[in-house]
Formats: C-alpha cells, sequence, structure tokens
C-alpha cells in the first residue's frame, strides 16, 4: 500500500541531545511495535565502537565515500555532529516505505528541520513527518552520557556536553516536546499522545 506514490506515508523521528534518550526510547518501539516501525539506519563517518554493528547500528562508511553520496544527492538530509558526519539516505527511508513500514528516526534537530522542510519535494509524495524533541536538563543529559560507557574519550563527551545548547534552544520550533527523566512515563507520553493517535489505521495500534 505504501508504495502507491499518492498515498501520505509517516515518519516518526526521535530528536534531542546525546544523552536524551532518543536511542532506547527507539529501541522499545521497534520492539513493541516491530510490524509497524522500522529503524532508519543512517549513515556516519563516525568510527564503529565495539558495541555496534555495521548496517544494524550505522552504515559505518569513510569521508570520501560520505562526500560522494552528498554529491550524488543521496540523502535526504546531512549534519556534521561532533567533527562526523552523519545522513538519512533517501534509499533507507524508501526501502521501509515499500516494505509498508513507518520509518522511526534517531537524529539531532537540524537534521529533522530539513526533512520536515524538503522530504516530501525529495521523496516526491506526501510525507507525514513527526519529529518528538526528547527534553532533558543538562545534568540529566550529562550524566547519561557517562553512564553509557561507550570507550569515549573525556575530549569526545566534552563535544556531545557542547552541542546540547545548541540543541536545547531549538526544541521550541517542534511541537512534540516530551520530558524525558523517567523513560517509562517519556514512552508511554509518545504512544499515547503522539504516535497512536497518528497511526490508528494500524490495526496493531488498536488492539495494545
Ligand atoms: P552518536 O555518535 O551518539 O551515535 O550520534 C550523534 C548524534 O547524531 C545523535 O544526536 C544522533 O541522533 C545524531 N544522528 C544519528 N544519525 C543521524 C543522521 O542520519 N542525521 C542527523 N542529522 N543526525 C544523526
Amino acid at each position: 500500500m505504501n508504495s502507491e506514490p499518492h498515498v501520505t506515508v509517516q515518519a516518526f523521528a526521535l530528536i534531542g541531545p546525546s544523552g536524551s534518550g532518543k536511542t532506547t526510547l527507539a529501541k522499545k518501539l521497534l520492539n513493541d511495535y516491530p510490524t509497524i516501525f522500522s529503524f532508519s539506519v543512517s549513515h556516519t563517518t563516525r568510527p564503529k565502537s565495539k558495541f555496534e554493528t555495521h548496517k544494524i547500528d550505522y552504515f559505518f562508511i569513510d569521508h570520501k565515500h560520505f562526500k560522494k553520496m552528498i554529491a550524488r544527492n543521496e540523502f535526504l538530509e546531512w549534519e556534521e555532529v561532533n567533527s562526523n558526519l552523519y545522513g538519512t539516505s533517501v534509499k533507507q527511508i524508501e526501502t521501509i516505505l515499500s516494505d509498508g513500514k513507518v520509518p522511526l528516526l534517531d537524529i539531532e534537530v537540524n537534521g529533522a528541520e530539513r526533512i520536515r522542510k524538503y522530504a516530501e519535494i525529495v521523496l516526491g509524495r506526501p510525507f507525514s513527518f513527526t519529529p518528538i524533541f526528547l527534553d532533558v536538563p543538562c545534568d540529566v543529559q550529562e550524566m547519561r552520557i557517562r553512564e553509557r560507557k561507550r570507550g569515549e574519550t573525556e575530549e569526545e563527551i566534552q563535544k556531545r556536553l557542547k552541542r546540547y545548547e545548541m540543541e536545547n534552544a531549538k526544541k521550541h520550533s517542534f511541537d512534540h516536546i516530551i520530558p524525558n527523566i523517567n523513560l517509562n512515563e517519556a514512552y508511554t507520553q509518545i504512544l499515547e499522545s503522539v504516535v497512536r493517535p497518528r497511526l490508528l489505521h494500524r490495526q496493531e495500534m488498536q488492539t495494545m
């Protein structure tokens, strides 16, 4: 059904600063609704950590490859984050849509703004994009970043903390701002006030 070009397709993104809980909440949605959502795997030039898997967490590619993809207009959006490039490919989104699934993105705010503005033009079809900003106080953010033990250096952690101000300052340009101090409460709010009302046509959303 979703491969029909006139049908409005949906996509959701969990957005917000590093440490706001995007990845944890995305995993929970994907786990609870595997027949609805599919994770949009981004491309990145960031080195893969030992906890990550190529093609599952990211497509880990080198700078040259990323630049080639930019030149060929293969990205729906891309952004430099902490000296690394990250991008959502058009192909990734189209593959998910052609499977009849709803793309779920985990991206930062500038990328979400670009998708909101240009995705419909790039994809050439009605596209309803719902970014959900996860709002955390900066001390909670710092605690989460330090707790996640990704093997990052203090310098890398400091870079992540610095982006907090920029991302937080943009939160009011998004319609859905969900406080995420308590993960379960945030999850319920995302599901009940944002996701379920938009996906009521999916049987899986009516039964749970
Ligand atoms: P991390 O290095 O922690 O995996 O990601 C750093 C930041 O980049 C996070 O805020 C993450 O959500 C964001 N990010 C991941 N993929 C993309 C993407 O494709 N586009 C944009 N704009 N941001 C991304």
